[in-house]
């Protein structure tokens, strides 16, 4: 029985209530009167519920397309203006005692160069991001308790923060591991990370069973009921996602947003970042053996839906995605994509071809994050290194109430022109410096107050004269 309030992931993320909403849908996605309703409804950015955004989901009349498109556009512009937020994925082990069917890390495969990095490593890896620029971080462990316990992934947290190298400095981890207790959230929120990620891949739980034959993620409700556990245990922050292309897109798309439903039902936030991966090309796997894979056009569709029914949260896309597609999606409402990635343990210090066998994923995009900076700005978005928020304690229900009266705004804009100002001096090359001078300059025209433009004005300042890390 449906019930977003349930902590049992069988009633939160109901299979019933996920075909009645796909009928619905089916029923009602032609008419034109019922969409202009639904987009009315989004225009108020309060957001929509699963049931409305799967019916515009699966809505394709030409001008409605337009419409849901250049709202999309508009509701990223209205809460987040147009920074775009940078991170790198840091993988720090690849052993993993689970069978996931679309990941090369999983048990069965003996030939997958198998890698835990040490807490030097990590130095080494760390150094090498923060000579590129990045700020923040989101570390990546396979499931492994012998190998990756959580004491390990606390010790690496922490050397992690430490490494200060020239002017760099990580300044917010964010942490993606597998589904764990309410005491190692505790203590993951005492290390101070950033946001917990965990993708359910899918929602599907028949599917699932079967795309997981083995291992502690076998448990659907265990997985499912992850979030509900990290809340319990302080973190406030929590980014969901599911990787497209294994189950029905329409199916995964409507329990994605039943699953954020039920956050705010029981614990007063929704999710703070999703992520919309597909299902890529890596060693053993064939995206083309999962056969629900999606084309570009629905999941610009999908990108877009999203920005409309929870207009509060941040959307993530990496570099699992070409640099055209990242171009279409990212106007439709995406807030954070990762630069420069390797998607191998210690692919950063030491990128050598080897260092390919152990990848995730193949990477689509490939270009450094000195030309990813360059085309954000080229497009006139802000390539922002902000990590300010859970620094300031905006988090959870703080961020939330901020987020959803539009006033985060005026924080993400200064702060990205900050740590942008501190990206051109310490890392950019002349072009993309000259570049991105002209662009704060244009843009700290545009900060509404004059007291804070004239903060940030003064920070800019003793940036240039080697001062750091100013945030609003
Ligand atoms: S997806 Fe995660 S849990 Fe599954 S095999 Fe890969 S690393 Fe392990
Ligand atoms: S001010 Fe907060 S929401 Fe805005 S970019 Fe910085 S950390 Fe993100």
């Amino acid at each position: 029985m449906y019930n977003p309030q349930s902590l049992r992931a069988e009633e939160f993320i109901d299979h019933d209530e996920i075909m009645s909403t796909l009928e619905f849908a089916d029923k009602h996605c032609g008419d034109a009167a019922f969409i202009d309703g639904i987009l009315d409804k989004a225009r108020l950015r309060k957001g929509l519920d699963h049931r409305e955004a799967a019916t515009l989901l699966s809505c394709t009349l030409p001008e409605k397309t337009a419409a849901l498109y250049a709202l999309a556009e508009q509701i990223k512009k209205d809460f987040y203006g147009n920074r775009i937020v940078l991170f790198a994925p840091l993988y720090l082990s690849n052993y993993c005692v689970n069978s996931c069917l679309y990941c090369p890390y999983h048990r069965q495969n003996r030939h997958m160069p198998r890698k835990k990095l040490s807490q030097e490593d990590i130095v080494a890896e760390v150094t090498a991001l923060q000579d590129m620029g990045h700020k923040r971080l989101a570390i990546e462990a396979g499931e492994d308790p012998a190998m990756n316990p959580l004491e390990y992934i606390l010790e690496s947290i922490a050397t992690i923060y430490s490494v200060r190298h020239r002017n760099g400095s990580i300044r917010r981890v964010n942490v993606n591991i597998a589904a764990t207790t309410v005491e190692d959230y505790r203590k993951l929120k005492e290390a101070q990370i950033g946001t917990y990620i965990l993708f359910q891949e899918t929602y599907h739980k028949e599917s699932y069973a079967r795309l997981h034959p083995a291992g502690p993620k076998h448990d659907y409700a265990w997985h499912t009921e992850a979030m509900d556990r990290a809340m319990q245990g302080g973190i406030d922050d929590v980014g969901l996602g599911v990787l497209f292309g294994l189950e029905s897109w329409r199916y995964e798309f409507t329990a994605l947003l039943m699953h954020a439903e039920h956050l705010e039902a029981v614990h007063g936030v929704g999710p703070h970042t999703i992520s919309v991966p597909r299902v890529k090309k890596a060693d053993g796997i064939d995206p083309g053996s999962f056969d629900n894979g999606l084309d570009d056009d629905i999941f610009a569709r999908i990108c877009a839906c999203i920005r409309l029914a929870v207009p509060y949260t941040g959307m993530i896309i990496s570099t699992r995605e070409s640099q055209a597609v990242r171009e279409k999606v990212i106007r439709l409402g995406v807030s954070q994509i990762s630069g420069a990635s390797r998607t191998s343990v210690g692919g950063y210090a030491d990128p050598t071809p080897e260092d390919e066998d152990s990848a995730q994923f193949d990477v689509s995009d490939r270009r450094s994050l000195d030309e990813v900076v360059a085309w954000l700005m080229g497009m006139d978005f802000i390539p922002s290194f902000c990590t300010a928020c859970y620094r300031q304690g905006r988090t959870g229900d703080r961020f939330m109430s901020l987020c959803k009266s539009g006033q985060i705004l005026n924080c993400c804009h200064p702060n990205a022109l900050m740590t942008l100002k501190e990206y051109l001096e310490d890392y950019a090359s002349p072009d993309t410096r000259a570049l991105g001078e002209a662009l704060i300059a244009r843009e700290l025209e545009k900060v509404p107050s004059a007291h804070v433009r004239e903060i940030a004005r003064r920070n800019i300042a003793a940036i240039a004269q080697g001062k750091r890390d100013f945030r609003f």
